[in-house]
Order: C-alpha cells, then structure tokens, then sequence
C-alpha cells in the first residue's frame, strides 16, 4: 500500500474533473474529505479519495474506503511525499470532544424538535477554547459514540439558566455557542471507535470523568472523522438525503470545487432554504436539499476564495441562474432579474456575505 505515483495521482485527478466530485466519490465509494483536502492547480480534491483511486493505475485496482485511513499515516503521507499539495480543513483550530449524557440533556427530543444544538457547557480549558475550534459530540452511556461534529462559533459566556433540554438544570456555568456541521446518523458506536488505538488512548475514553471538554489530539481527530468518511461512503448513494446531498457532475470549472465544511455550514445556518426564492426542498426521509453556490466563482481565471462570506445557500433553479448571471445581486443585495428589481436576498445575522464578491460577480455579467 501506498505505492502510487505522481502520474497516477494525476490520472485520478483528471477523472474526478471528467466525473465531478458527486460521481468520483459515487464511483469509488468515497466520503467527502472530513479533515484534509488535496489542492492541485488552484482546485480542491477529495483526498482520500484520489490517493485510493490512483492505487488502480499502479497496483491492480482502486482501495476502498475502509482500507486505509485518509489522514497523516496513509493518504496525506502518500501525496504529501510526490510533493503534492494537501491542506488540513481545522487548519490550527484545536479540536474538542464534547459529551453528552442523554440523562442529563435529552439530545434525542432536541432532534425531534428538528431544533439546533447552540450551546454546550465547558468546565474547563475555557481560554483555550475559540471560535473556528471543531467538535465532536459524544454521546455517553450506554449505545454511546459520535454522534455529530461541528465547529465553535463564538467565545465563551456565562449563562444563568440554561433550560431547554436539560432535564436537570445544570446550573450557572460557562457555555460555548456552536453550530453542529453534520449529524452523525446512525451513531458511530464506542466500541468500534475503540478498535483504533488513535481513538482508544484518548483522554476522552481514558477519563470521561475529568471534566468538560476533552482536547482531542490531530490523530484522534483525523480517527474520529476517518470513520465518518467510512460510514458516510457505507451509505453512500443509497441515502443521499441525510449527508449533504450530491452535486450534479460538474459542467464548469467553478462548480467543480468546494470544501464541504465551508458550504455545509451556510446550508446549515439557512436550514436548506434558498436565499433568493424561498423554496425549500423537502426529500423523503424529512432532510433537504440545497446547494451552496459560490458568489465569486471558485477556479481559474475568477479564484474566488472558499469562504462562507462568498457562500449563498440556493436551490438547484437559482443556482443555475445565479452561476449563469441572469440573477445578480446590487450592494443592497436587492435580487436583479432581467434588468429588473424582483426582491431582497433573504440573510442571516450569522452568515456575512462580502460585498466585494457581490460586486465581482455582477461585473462579471453586466458588462
Ligand atoms: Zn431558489
């Protein structure tokens, strides 16, 4: 394992351009990149992914998902030394474990609610904890594991009455606002976690105990998410509803890259529903369906950067408009169609959008 070349990598890359990442990872059975990202002329690749597919070219076929991990001991090891580019997604953000004692917090009714998690408490470590910070939330007791992961939005504050879910009231303490990025569904269970001593040593299995939150080191983080990937490409097309759902293959350069985390987070914040029209795609199983569209296309010549500020949560209808210039957007973010004035992007107070990729957008078309 791990004998591949830089050619192949190079064949694997320019079959996930032909395919678009949907039908790539579809093909091979891959997950979305959880932790690191493959950037190769200014586009980004699932990394896993191609380091499993480039295996075909120089062994006799491609390896699967579960075959090997995705992080620093396997695929970004492998890539890394045929001098390829790959970025970490948490980048310097420390990593938390955050538990939840569903006997204390009834996490399973605040799902039924279809209501988001928003705050979490913290005992300790509480300078070091910041926003931009990933999570995982695990879930203790019994038929306990990981059951989303998401990432800090904010800093730390005092909270008097923390109500809600809590079925004993916790108290004043410190809380974290967060956002979770994905739910986990069904859990990743303890005891396979376990199985990897990456996530076996950590303090959180060692010490549940100790206090609130539990640093996760970079091995136990890529572990965790590892097995998310594995689980998600498990699922894979069968249920494309309750993971972020698939783009269509890509038909031009911009829509060809995105970092999941980036475009889920908007998803998340406008809860699938489209900015411009307001339609909401409902699939079977209650998940949704929306597509994070660049203001600013991503790739070259545009080189729009992959940042919330430059992120609109749209339907597949306004997404196309949007990417094509017969919708565009004033400084106002009044929604222009056809020269005309026909209403106001909806926004969110948690989700800024740049001006300046408003601009660059609409220059783009109106000239
Ligand atoms: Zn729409």
């Amino acid at each position: 394992m791990g004998n591949i070349t830089r050619a192949a990598v190079l064949k694997a890359i320019a079959e996930y351009d032909e395919l678009g990442r949907a039908g790539f990872l579809a093909k091979y059975g891959f997950g979305e990149a959880k932790s690191y990202v493959l950037v190769h002329d200014g586009r980004h690749y699932d990394s896993k992914a191609i380091a499993g597919v480039a295996h075909q070219w120089t062994q006799d076929r491609p390896l699967r998902a579960g075959e090997f991990s995705g992080g620093l001991g396997a695929a970004v090891k492998w890539l890394t030394e045929l001098d390829f580019l790959v970025e970490d997604l948490a980048g310097e953000a420390a990593t938390w474990g955050l538990v939840c004692n569903p006997e204390l917090f009834d996490i399973d009714q605040l799902r039924r609610d279809g209501k988001d998690l928003q705050l979490w408490k913290v005992t300790r470590f509480k300078s070091e904890i910041a926003p931009g910070d990933r999570f995982i939330l695990w879930r203790s007791g019994k038929g306990g594991g990981v059951m989303a992961y998401g990432r800090i939005t904010g800093n730390l504050r005092y909270v008097t009455q923390a109500g809600g879910y809590w079925l004993k009231e916790p108290g004043p303490a410190d809380y974290v606002p967060l956002v979770v990025d994905e739910w986990v569904d069904p859990i990743i269970p303890r005891d396979e976690l376990k199985k990897d001593t990456r996530v076996s040593s950590t303090s959180l299995i060692q010490q549940p105990w100790a206090g609130l939150p539990h640093r996760l080191t970079d091995d136990t983080w890529t572990a965790v998410m590892d097995a998310v990937s594995v689980a998600d490409a498990r699922l894979g097309a069968t249920d494309t509803g309750r993971r972020d759902a698939p783009e269509k293959a890509a038909t031009t350069v911009q829509r060809v890259v995105r970092s999941s985390g980036v475009v889920r987070l908007v998803k998340e914040w406008h809860a699938h529903r489209c900015q411009i029209c307001e339609l909401r795609i409902e699939l079977p199983g209650g998940t949704y369906y929306s597509e994070g569209a660049h203001i600013h296309a991503l790739g070259a010549p545009y080189n729009g950067p992959d940042v919330t500020s430059n992120v609109l949560c749209l339907c597949p209808n306004c997404h196309i408009m949007f990417d094509n210039g017969v919708i565009v957007l004033d400084d106002e973010l009044t929604i222009i169609r056809h020269d005309h004035a026909v209403g106001s992007l909806r926004t969110d107070k948690r989700h800024t959008i740049d001006r300046d990729y408003v601009r660059s957008h609409r220059e783009r078309w109106q000239r």
